[in-house]
């Protein structure tokens, strides 16, 4: 669990987890390969959001899966491309975050994702948390945590006699 202390240092600037739906580079599941190709080429981003007509989020496309389609047998063929869509190859299985999840809940996924997708009601796409936004806080947190406080530890406390009054 978060103690209160380390909780409110941590959320100090909450509104800046949240990059909106509108900022981010996304590509639609009926799009063919070739265009998801582009677009991430020149985002530079190794994976993105793929959502439906509806805006929904409904996979995460990388590079990676993109090259592998390229290769014959023994040549990388773009043209490949051509004939397969998003939604050929998007990876379905993914992790997204609502407004239920607690901020521990976040620290813990960002372990293993680089941003988690937020979604609203019937999976509608909101936006995404990144691990580097999450860091930014615990950075915060580090630093301000014993300039804001007087951290003595459980066992020095119990050495040390207290008078009042
Ligand atoms: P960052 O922590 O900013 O490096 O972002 C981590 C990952 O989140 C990136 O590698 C992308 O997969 C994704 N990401 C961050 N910002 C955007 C964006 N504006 N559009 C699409 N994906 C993004």
């Amino acid at each position: 669990m978060i103690g209160p202390v380390c909780e409110e240092i941590l959320l100090r600037k909450k509104e800046d987890f949240l990059i909106p739906a509108e900022k981010i580079a996304n590509v639609m599941d009926i799009n063919p390969l070739s265009h998801a190709f582009l677009v991430l080429s020149k985002v530079k981003y190794s994976k993105i959001p793929v959502l439906d007509r509806e805006e929904k989020i409904v996979g995460l496309i990388g590079l990676s899966e993109i090259v592998d389609q390229m290769f014959d047998l023994d040549a990388i063929d773009p043209d490949n491309l051509n004939d397969k869509t998003v939604a050929d190859v998007m990876e379905t299985d993914f992790v997204t975050v609502d407004e239920s999840n607690t901020l521990e809940d976040l620290l813990h996924l960002a372990i293993d994702h680089a941003f988690l997708p937020v979604v609203g009601k019937d999976r509608h796409f909101v936006g995404i948390i990144t691990r580097r936004e999450l860091l930014k806080a615990v950075n915060r947190l580090v630093h301000d945590l014993e300039q804001e406080n007087l951290i003595i530890s459980k066992k020095d406390l119990s050495k040390t006699k207290i008078e009042v009054g």
